[in-house]
């Protein structure tokens, strides 16, 4: 019997993986890997960080942990397949399972016969017909020649301005590597947030950040025109009719499927324009299967079709690949919590499942909680988070969860996705056994915390009010009593300065006769973190008041402005 052949399509994160995995499972066949662009296996999530020089060695990006380049003769020796750089596949015929190659650098064409093929074609960034979007220096960030092109513009010193349009995860890191290799960066959102995958109030703590670094953030705006004169980018005109002067504009505003291969040869395709798969990641075809950036798949909660280009998910999706075409149809991918994380600056800042304003759209009735606590014990040089961890009302099931800051960020968010993954509720997260150690936590784990806040919320002990709640109202007129219970030298630090009331926590017991005697006013607590607030609230319940609320996040996680 003939071996039997495996053809990839796509050589950066899922076609490798899938191809490597084939044959090591089904050491017999052939397996053809084959790649549009000069290069293999690409980490393309590390193009930011080679722009803004965190490494200089370009190969770092192409090589395995032991340095080693995946080239084609890398791919042969190693992993024993059969992989062609500069070679785009132009057509799939499905009734004599072969497809049509073309050797990009010599124009050859070539036809290889599959058994079974495997699409990984991956995702194109948008770019929209803006006028100017054609001028030079206007570029996206998809390909190791977009990286090499604007890691060539840093290293020359000749860029000073750069615009950065879409502040989803890719826009922020690369305004963090220019705006750290001394450009000066002006970000662009159509949307009222940067990362939309955050609750607004989140994202507003984001902003605040890129903000303090310099960079200066425009939301609830977008691109009318990208200016030019003699073919080169000299700005961009907003759509409120202001104009960036700017030498560099990258654009960032998602990506789309690259499913046309697909879609010609009648492979049918979903509602986001991917590749429609099964559980199995077949196509419509049961001897093609598709992984990676190219496909849609089952979103985890809502149960619904999603699009999510994540790295992760292509190299798992590719393995499920792999396991399907070598042992029958056996091995489900379960689909996807959309679970992100990105660096921002100083602070890091990501997501899993849904956030609130997500959830309510799914149509849940949702109870949140926002944390701010610090990672660790002080004494072990604790960082802060905040938090937002969002629940189902009824059930107390873990929906989703976001978190921001300097401190441990992508912990808590792994520990959320597995909670959120497994249909946890918070009353089981609640009593989760983690490891502790100082080094690496408190007793009491940050996420932990975020679900014991989110019981007290729910069985009536601590009423929360969200910080853009307390904001609504004070810009609405009404007048809360906002009481702040920090010691006098934190307020003298900072302060909201929203006609707020400082009575420390400690004296608080013996000042009651400065609140006001009406037990029915409404008073908000707060002080850095609401650790205090909450203590506050406690205090004044016990005391007849009837209408106190606990500003979750304290001064901590308020996005606004604040006197220093
Ligand atoms: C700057 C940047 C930062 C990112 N950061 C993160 C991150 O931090 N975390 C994360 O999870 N994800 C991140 N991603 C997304 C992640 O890189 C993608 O989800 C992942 O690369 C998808 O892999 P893929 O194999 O499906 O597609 P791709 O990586 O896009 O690879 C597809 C390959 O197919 C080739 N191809 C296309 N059509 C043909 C054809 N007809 N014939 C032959 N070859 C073809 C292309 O040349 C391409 O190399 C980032 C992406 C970028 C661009």
């Amino acid at each position: 019997m003939s071996a039997r052949k495996i053809v990839v399509i796509g050589g950066s994160a899922a076609g490798p993986k899938a191809a490597a995995r084939s044959k090591r499972l089904d050491a017999g066949a052939e397996v053809t890997l084959l790649q549009k662009a000069p290069e293999l296996s690409m980490a393309s999530c590390g193009y930011p960080y080679y722009i803004g020089g965190n490494f200089d060695e370009r190969n770092a990006l192409l090589a395995t942990p032991t340095g080693v380049v995946r080239d084609e003769s890398f791919f042969a020796a190693a992993k024993g397949v059969k992989a062609r750089v500069n070679t785009e596949v132009t057509s799939i015929d499905r009734r004599n399972k072969t497809v049509v190659c073309t050797n990009i650098a010599t124009g050859e064409s070539s036809n290889i016969e599959y058994d079974k093929l495997v699409l990984c074609t991956g995702a194109t960034p948008r770019r929209p017909p803006i006028p100017g979007i054609e001028l030079e220096g206007v570029r996206s960030l998809s390909e190791m020649r977009d990286a090499d092109k604007l890691r060539e513009l840093v290293d020359s010193g000749k860029v000073k301005n750069a615009v950065i349009v879409g502040g989803g995860l890719i826009g922020i890191e690369v305004c963090e590597a220019l705006s750290e290799s001394g450009m000066n960066v002006n970000v662009v959102e159509m949307l009222s947030q940067l990362l939309m995958f955050l609750d607004w109030e989140i994202a507003k703590l984001v902003e605040k950040h890129v903000a303090s670094k310099g960079v200066t953030v425009h939301t609830d705006n977008g691109v009318a025109e990208f200016l030019g004169e003699n073919g080169r980018l000299t700005g961009v005109k907003l759509n409120d009719g202001s104009v960036i002067p700017c030498e560099l504009a990258v654009v960032a505003i998602g990506v789309v499927p690259n499913a046309k291969l697909a879609a010609d040869a009648g492979i049918k395709l979903g509602g986001f324009g991917g590749i429609a798969v099964d559980e199995f990641m077949r196509t419509s075809d049961p001897d093609i299967y598709a992984a990676g950036d190219c496909v849609e798949i089952n979103h985890r909660i809502t149960g619904k079709k999603t699009f999510a280009p994540y790295g992760d998910l292509a190299n798992l999706e590719a393995r499920v690949v792999a396991d399907n075409i070598a042992r029958g149809n056996k091995c489900k991918f379960p689909g996807t919590v959309n679970s992100g994380i990105c660096k921002v600056f100083d602070l890091s800042a990501g997501a899993t499942g849904l956030s609130e304003q997500r959830a309510r759209d799914e149509g849940y009735e949702v109870v949140t909680a926002t944390n701010a606590s610090p990672d660790k014990p002080g004494f072990m040089r604790s960082k802060l988070l905040v938090s937002k961890m969002v629940a189902d009302a009824n059930t107390g099931r873990i929906l989703g969860f976001q978190c921001v800051g300097p401190g441990e960020v992508n912990r808590q968010l792994a520990e959320a996705a597995m909670a959120v993954m497994n249909g946890n509720t918070i009353y089981e997260v609640g009593m989760a056994d983690l490891p502790y150690a100082p080094p690496f936590s408190l007793a009491i784990d940050h996420f932990i915390t975020t679900a014991h806040i989110l019981d007290n919320k729910i069985s009536g002990q601590m009423t929360g009010i969200s910080n853009a709640l307390v904001k609504e109202k004070l810009d609405a007129g009404e007048q809360p009593f906002v009481l702040d219970v920090r010691a006098p030298d934190e307020f003298d630090e900072m302060r909201l300065n929203v006609g707020e009331k400082l009575i420390p926590l400690g004296k608080l017991r013996n000042s009651l006769e400065e609140l006001p005697q009406d037990k029915s006013v409404e008073i908000i607590t707060f002080c850095k973190i609401s650790m205090r607030g909450y203590e506050a609230q406690r205090v004044l319940e016990a005391n007849g008041w009837t209408n106190v609320k606990v500003m979750e996040g304290g001064i901590m996680g308020w996005p606004f402005k604040v006197e220093i």
